[in-house]
């Protein structure tokens, strides 16, 4: 008999083979709206900071891009501009910008004083649902440069990245997201449910992270409950996540042979195995009460939030491959390789993001082992390695780059 997860999922197929090759975008009836664009100057002097007010959550958009002759622009995914914006006349180093919607997002563009060298990095504010694009002077303007270093720096909030404020980049906050749960039990088989083992993997590398890392950890879940993906994506945004790692465990459509552990990251699927496992893991939102939110996913949507994700793309594939090496070496298991592959609950974080699948629920020896407390605290222990490694590295690369 075929299950309402996997009825749902064949239903959402249907939907992305009508849309694709169109290059429409169906709105979300709750579209958010920017109502205020607000301009002022860094605290500590060292540029300025462009404020997108908006009356919802956003949930991705992308890094601001050159587009030549002082040009930069970014977009806000799935976002309006309300009819009634206010908006700051231009000030600083900005000298035009605009906000234009297409297809359901907003463009927003902006360009700076002739021959001005600025930084642009977007990122959300902390206490609302604010987009803040913070615009530093380069040190490629050397007038600009020495007049900064006369002036003592001091740590700023919200004011995005500089030396001072080097602590908010630092990798200091850990998304464990525990798969399925409640009345979503993921893949059930030889009596071991998915929601179980994903559960007592998370709070073990949680609890690793913690006692050894002195990190702090999120959990989406730390219990036997049910919550939406969108959600999840929003807990650790919200939380200032730094690393998001969705735990989850694999199935194979027909027979039991299939084993072992494979890492995903946010893309578009190269392999059969790859959409098997997206469409499994994505067809839980039919226990969603409100579907509305994906109604409007396609395959241009997904292209698009890969572009968006596309600045943590580097650092996703490396905790990937960190966490195959581990999972080989530490617990002893079999892998699968890195691959991509369209999952929502990654598009919707906004930090280099990666699923794991720990191994076959399908598969007898890879279920006992997932099942049995030895296996979970292996896995577990690897996990917990490969994402200590990319601490290391990735803290390494900030410290290059920010004491310069
Ligand atoms: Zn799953």
């Amino acid at each position: 008999m075929i299950s309402p997860a996997i009825r749902y999922s064949c239903k959402i197929l249907g939907v992305l083979f009508l849309t694709m090759g169109s290059s429409s975008y169906a709105a979300s009836p709750d579209q958010t709206g920017i109502t205020r664009v607000s301009i002022t100057e860094r605290s500590d002097k060292t540029g300025y900071v462009l404020r997108l007010h908006s009356d919802k959550y956003i949930q991705a958009f992308s890094p601001p891009r050159e587009a030549g002759d002082d040009r930069y622009e970014l977009t806000v995914f799935n976002t309006d501009v309300s009819t009634s914006i206010r908006k700051d006349d231009p000030s600083g180093p900005i000298s035009t910008y605009n906000l234009t919607t297409r297809d359901g997002h907003t463009v927003f563009r902006f360009t700076v004083l002739p021959g001005m060298k600025i930084d642009a990095s977007a990122y959300r504010d902390r206490d609302t649902n604010d987009l803040l694009v913070g615009l530093i002077y380069s040190s490629g303007d050397s007038q600009t440069t020495e007049t900064i270093a006369a002036r003592p720096l001091q740590p700023v909030e919200n004011d995005g990245p500089s030396v001072g404020a080097r602590n908010r980049w630092r990798l200091d906050t850990i998304v464990i997201d525990a798969g399925h749960g409640g009345k979503d039990p993921g893949t059930s088989k030889h009596g071991v449910r998915e929601k179980d083992v994903t559960l007592a993997v998370a709070k073990k590398v949680g609890a690793y992270l913690e006692e050894y890392l002195k990190v702090n950890v999120i959990y989406t879940r730390d219990d036997d409950r049910f919550i939406d993906l969108k959600k999840r994506g929003e807990i650790a945004n919200k939380a200032g996540g730094k690393l998001f790692v969705s735990i989850h465990a694999d199935a194979q459509a027909r027979g039991s042979s299939a084993n072992g552990a494979t890492m995903y990251i946010l893309g578009t699927h190269k392999t059969k195995a790859a959409r098997e496992a997206m469409e499994r893991e994505n067809s839980v939102v039919s226990f969603e009460a409100d579907q509305s939110a994906y109604s409007g996913i396609n395959n241009q949507s997904i292209i698009m939030q890969t572009l968006a994700q596309s600045s943590y793309m580097r650092q996703s594939e490396q905790l990937a491959s960190l966490l195959e090496k581990q999972f080989a070496q530490r617990a002893n298991r079999k892998t699968r390789g890195v691959k991509q592959a369209g999952f929502w609950v990654l598009w919707h974080a906004s930090m280099p993001a990666v699923l794991i699948e720990l191994g076959f629920v399908t598969n007898r020896g890879d279920a006992r082992y997932m099942d049995s407390e030895l296996g979970q605290t292996y896995l577990a222990s690897a996990i917990y390695r490969a994402i200590r490694d990319y601490k290391f590295e990735y803290e390494k690369e900030l410290s290059l780059t920010t004491s310069q």
